[in-house]
């Protein structure tokens, strides 16, 4: 660092400013018994290498400004939260590989890029809709994912223990470890975009993308005939992402670059504020107002045009393109409804944020059995939602954020392997959403690329 880049790092001003979220309202953060074991923990974190490098970030937010102004396509995919014990090499790879395989046919259909994004990497925290949870009478404290206490219902485990944001950050590194091997030493080529089907059951999804595998196959080989350089196919850009929700760890993973002097969350390359923590003078808006990430915000069907304007002029006054995500979540039934207004609010000021949809969390249901669980079928119809309001407004539909696995789980009920009722409990693995399984984010896939060609 030369003088006067330590002289910016150093700027009381922006540091002070990443301290101003303790003194605002704040929710959804875990009752923790010792606040020294807190900040031991925070120091630990503070001190480790940073997860992500602002270089990439930077290249992630050129990125969704291109999506933002129509010329490219997010696609971002992963747990809704992901275990400490679910970061193994075959589940991880399992993930990787459907997002590359939805990516594939996604940028096939649209012809243009697709950006890749994980919910991967750090998707350990989780918002819950009540502080306690009591079974047979005995109430203790929610599970708050695996970086704040344990899933098992005994109070040792239902504890919040700071450690476990330590186990956190080594258990994201080791994943992004893999992701960045996988995605960078050729197991990414787009010439083994066969090899990417191999493993998984042979169902219809799978079926037609080895079609379309052949189809990519026989334009690469015409091409590598006619001399062509495929260096740029070996490798692919793959950025993670989470919800920052768990404030003990954004904090510390934020650092200030010594390249330009301003703070970055290290954590990941893009995060985004859930639909339960957006106030807009609440700690996190507060916080992610500060660092130079992409951020992203879901949005449920109760957001209001002036809900928008204020966030935009909080998130993003100076309208720097790829900055702002508005992550929608409005369910099937609604969103024809709640998101026309918002694109039209939005038009009329200066701010071209990105809009994505969330088909996931405006559709979730018990079963009379006792499963968490989503229809696929109104997954499906909330994405058709999606297109037809930003087709009718004139604004682009910039990518699709789900939640989902690359193993053959029966979370979500339906897709062409008809997973009903009974069927979920077969492999039922999530410890909190229900996600697409591999079969039925292919399945998806194939659909938002129908949608995405014929824009
Ligand atoms: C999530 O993405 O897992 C989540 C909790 O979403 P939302 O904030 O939209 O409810
Ligand atoms: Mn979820």
């Amino acid at each position: 660092m030369s003088n006067s880049e330590a002289a910016i790092a150093a700027d009381p001003v922006t540091l002070a400013g990443l301290e101003a979220w303790r003194e605002l309202a704040i929710k959804q953060q875990p009752q923790w018994d010792d606040p020294q074991e807190v900040s031991e923990a925070s120091k630990k974190l503070a001190a480790l290498p940073p997860l992500v490098f602002a270089g990439e970030v930077d290249t992630l937010r050129e990125r969704l400004a291109a999506a933002a102004a129509g010329n490219a396509f997010l696609l971002q995919g992963g747990d809704c939260a992901e275990t400490f014990a679910g970061a193994t090499a075959d589940q991880i790879r399992n993930r990787v590989k459907t997002v590359l395989q939805m990516a594939v046919v996604l940028t096939y259909a649209a012809e243009m890029p697709v950006i890749k994004m994980g919910r991967m990497a750090g998707q350990f925290a989780k918002p819950r809709s009540s502080d306690t949870e009591t079974r047979d009478g005995v109430t203790l404290p929610a599970y708050r994912g695996d970086i704040v206490n344990g899933y098992d219902f005994t109070p040792e485990s239902r504890r919040a223990n700071p450690e476990r944001m330590i186990e956190g950050y080594h258990t994201a590194a080791a994943t992004l470890n893999l992701i960045r091997a996988f995605t960078q030493g050729g197991f990414a080529d787009l010439r083994q975009v066969h090899s990417w089907n191999k493993g998984f059951a042979k169902n219809p999804a799978n079926v037609r993308y080895e079609q379309l595998a052949r189809e990519i196959d026989r334009a690469i080989n015409f091409m590598s005939a006619c001399g062509a350089d495929f260096e740029a196919l070996k490798r692919t850009e793959f950025f993670v992402s989470h919800e920052a929700l768990l404030m003990d760890y954004e904090r510390p993973m934020t650092r200030i670059d010594s390249r330009t002097g301003l703070p970055y969350n290290t954590s990941a390359h893009f995060v985004w504020i859930g639909e339960r923590t957006r106030d807009l003078d609440g700690a996190h808006v507060d916080f992610l107002s500060r660092v130079r990430n992409p951020i992203g915000v879901k949005l449920g069907p109760g957001t209001s045009a002036d809900d928008l304007r204020a966030l935009v002029e909080k998130l993003d006054p100076d309208r720097e393109p790829g900055r702002l995500t508005f992550i929608t979540r409005m369910g099937a039934g609604k969103i024809r409804d709640a998101l026309p207004p918002l694109l039209d609010a939005i038009k009329t000021t200066d701010a071209r944020p990105l809009w994505i949809t969330d088909p996931m969390h405006g559709n979730g249901m018990t079963t009379p059995n006792g499963f968490k669980t989503r229809r696929f079928d109104d997954v499906v119809d909330e994405v058709k939602g999606f297109f037809e309001a930003h087709r009718a407004a004139g604004t682009f539909p910039g990518g699709i954020h789900v939640e989902l696995t690359g193993d053959d789980v029966t979370e979500c009920l339906g897709g062409s392997e008809q997973i009903d009722e009974k069927t979920l409990a077969t492999r039922y693995e999530s410890l909190c959403d229900p996600r697409l399984n591999h079969m039925q984010s292919l399945e998806l896939a194939f659909l938002v690329a129908e949608e995405l060609s014929r824009r």
